[in-house]
């Protein structure tokens, strides 16, 4: 029965009998962790034939370069060209960086602050704006707050952010991107319908110095046997000649391993060119030695797809283990509504109004640490207060439907509290 149906008298009856639930769980004395979006210990297993001396070989890359010593700036050539095939564009539009995507962004974000892209340097122009489509991704919002830009939300919905909004958002000649998720979305998994990438292909900003971080992370995380396809953006953009606005990045983290994998960049021949620019004086190369060891362990994309269904095959019975509970504790109750992806790490789960921080905070309180309510908007404001992020993939598959009961039960006393005023 929906809970707004009830009468004061039920719903303080079913608070009492679900306050007595909570503290049977509280005295269990838990300890559960929902917050990581990490791969648990057994996805990293499946990676680390990856450490073996065959696959460094006799330390020479294909063209015969040494790995073991300086050079090659923009990636050795085997690696850039699994990540062209990856990400469905030529091999020369891809530079492979160390081991994280988010220096890559913050990097890029830096030399638009400090010398541009393309016109007078971002912080030369006075407050400058992002937008954001949200939920998002915490760390992405955290490089635009350490840069002093001003973040404008933009909601999502299955087909992706608001496109009438940046639309007319782009007008403002002081927003300068956009930046955001557009395949199995942090945090909802929601992939960008083909309309949404064309639309942003199309965009003609009052900024000519406009650039969108296209951040491709989960580009080739499915899980289950239903695949997301997304619109190649650089394609796209052919028809429209807005290739220098995208800039696309991706990595290996949840492929191989977060923080020892290898992170890449696609973008325009203008774009490349400006970023190696900056590079050549940033560092002399990056580790050639795991992008070797990525690249002879791959081989390609066929490879990394091959690898990325044992992932799925670990991840799929959690996340199921997830949407199992919610369908059965809050089916026909009117209090929660969540994603259902094909990919990537994280359900959405929006709980009424008013309600995520009680919720995250009763969670705590009986030892289950969930991602900080608040955490998938800028400046940590879920204006609505009704958004957390759920991850499945760290604990194990009990411990996680532990979790997820005892998420329930917490999402259902918020919500009858509320009621109650
Ligand atoms: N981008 C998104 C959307 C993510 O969810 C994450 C990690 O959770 C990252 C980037 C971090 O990637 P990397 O390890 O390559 O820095």
């Amino acid at each position: 029965m929906e809970f707004q149906s009830l009468s004061r008298e039920q719903l303080s009856a079913q608070l009492a009998v679900l306050n007595e639930k909570y503290n049977g769980y509280k005295a269990l004395g838990l300890s559960l962790n929902m917050a990581r979006g990490k791969p648990g210990a057994d996805q990293l297993d499946i990676t680390n034939d990856m450490m073996k001396a065959e696959y460094l070989g006799n330390y020479l890359t294909a063209d015969g370069t040494e790995a073991r010593n300086y050079g090659i700036l923009d990636g050795i050539e085997e690696c850039k060209s699994i990540f062209a095939e990856v990400l469905g564009v030529e091999s020369k539009n891809v530079i492979v960086f160390g081991n994280a995507s988010l220096t890559a962004m913050y990097d890029y974000i830096a030399q638009c602050m400090m010398f541009g892209a393309g016109g007078e340097p971002w912080a030369k122009q006075g407050s400058i704006k992002f937008l954001c489509p949200v939920p998002g991704y915490d760390r992405h919002f955290a490089i635009l707050e350490h840069f002093g830009i001003e973040m404008i939300n933009v909601p999502t919905d299955e087909n992706g952010p608001d496109m009438d909004m940046i639309e007319s958002l782009v007008n403002d000649e002081s927003v300068k991107g956009v930046i955001c998720v557009p395949m199995y979305s942090n945090p909802t998994g929601i992939t960008y319908s083909d309309e949404t990438v064309r639309r942003f292909a199309a965009l003609r900003p009052a900024a000519k110095d406009f650039r969108v971080i296209w951040d491709n992370a989960y580009c080739v995380h499915h899980i289950g046997s239903k695949h997301d396809k997304l619109l190649n953006i650089f394609e796209a953009c052919k028809e429209f000649g807005t290739e220098d606005n995208f800039i696309e990045v991706t990595s290996t983290s949840k492929i191989s391993f977060p923080g020892a994998g290898v992170a890449a960049l696609a973008a325009s021949d203008a774009n490349i060119a400006a970023i190696k620019k900056r590079m050549n004086v940033q560092t002399i190369g990056y580790d050639k030695i795991n992008q070797l060891r990525h690249a002879n362990y791959f081989k390609n994309k066929a490879g990394i797809d091959a690898h990325m269904e044992k992932h799925s095959a670990i991840l799929e019975p959690k996340f199921n283990a997830v949407l199992e509970a919610f369908e059965k504790e809050f089916a026909g109750k009117g209090i929660a509504s969540w994603t259902k992806p094909n990919g990537g790490y994280f359900i959405s789960l929006d709980v009424p109004a008013g309600c995520a921080k009680r919720t995250v905070a009763l969670c705590k309180e009986a030892g289950v640490t969930l991602t900080g309510a608040g955490a998938t908007y800028p400046y940590g404001k879920d204006p609505e207060d009704k958004n957390i992020r759920i991850a499945p993939t760290f604990p194990s598959r009990d411990e996680l439907c532990k979790a997820v009961e005892i998420l329930c039960v917490c999402v259902e006393i918020a919500a009858t509290e509320k009621l109650l005023g």
